[in-house]
């Protein structure tokens, strides 16, 4: 039988790491939420104005409806990418200048709405890990499996400091930290759906666990 699996967390806590390798084991669809975010948030800094302070959160909603996003799967990663408006998009999100902005458009209540209805469409025949912020307590309440990942703020910021560095990104771990807990911050006291861990939710806390006692435990976890 095919189950519902949501993976929440603060930032950088190995959640897609997790996710990609239970939904390649179990035959899984795979949806990084994330990415969903980050995408939307490319097309708002590329067609519209947006700094730190300034936000024009009228304007994104008049282009809500001209953004389109898809996962198409790559058989040779045994995941979706993520395609904004037909380009792929995958490595572009992941840049520093996207993370310092997309915990703010994250906050639009529209643009919730329009993807947590996306990804409850993605989800619907079960058979899917999905990892985010709010997958256990809005998207799928009914999740058969929910877990809770966590991890100290300096391991993540190690983490996604040499993630960073790995793909060629001249960044100072002291900015990387920041953007953890800016976005720590800004997740988890957003009005309409903060970042909480579900009641039924099991929390991993992965700061001192290897990638192998991880989803050792986890699939233990999926296959009850
Ligand atoms: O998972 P990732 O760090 O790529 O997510 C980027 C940002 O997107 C998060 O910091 C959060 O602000 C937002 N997000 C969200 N809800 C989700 C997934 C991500 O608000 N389900």
């Amino acid at each position: 039988k095919k189950i519902t699996i949501a993976i929440d967390g603060f930032s950088s806590t190995g959640k897609s790491t997790i996710a990609k390798q239970l939904a390649k084991e179990l035959g899984y669809i795979y949806v990084d939420t994330g990415a969903m975010y980050r995408a939307v948030t490319l097309y708002v800094m590329r067609h519209l104005f947006v700094t730190e302070t300034n936000f024009d959160e009228e304007a994104i909603l008049r282009h809500l409806p001209f953004i389109n996003l898809r996962f198409v799967f790559d058989e040779k990663l045994g995941y979706g990418e993520i395609y904004l408006n037909k380009e792929n998009v995958e490595k572009e999100i992941r840049l520093m200048e996207v993370s310092n902005n997309v915990s703010k458009v994250a906050t639009v209540s529209k643009v919730r709405e329009m993807l947590v209805q996306q990804q409850q469409e993605m989800g619907k025949d079960k058979g899917v890990v999905m990892d985010g912020r709010d997958i256990g307590t809005v998207v799928f309440p009914d999740a058969d499996l929910k877990l809770f990942m966590t991890a100290s703020t300096q391991t993540r910021a190690e983490r996604r400091y040499k993630e960073l560095c790995e793909r060629g990104e001249n960044v100072a771990y002291e900015d990387v930290l920041k953007n953890v807990k800016e976005r720590d911050y800004m997740d988890s006291t957003r009005e309409d759906s903060p970042l909480i861990m579900a009641k039924d939710a099991i929390e991993i806390d992965n700061s001192d666990l290897t990638l192998e006692e991880q989803s050792q435990k986890i699939m233990e976890l999926a296959k009850e």
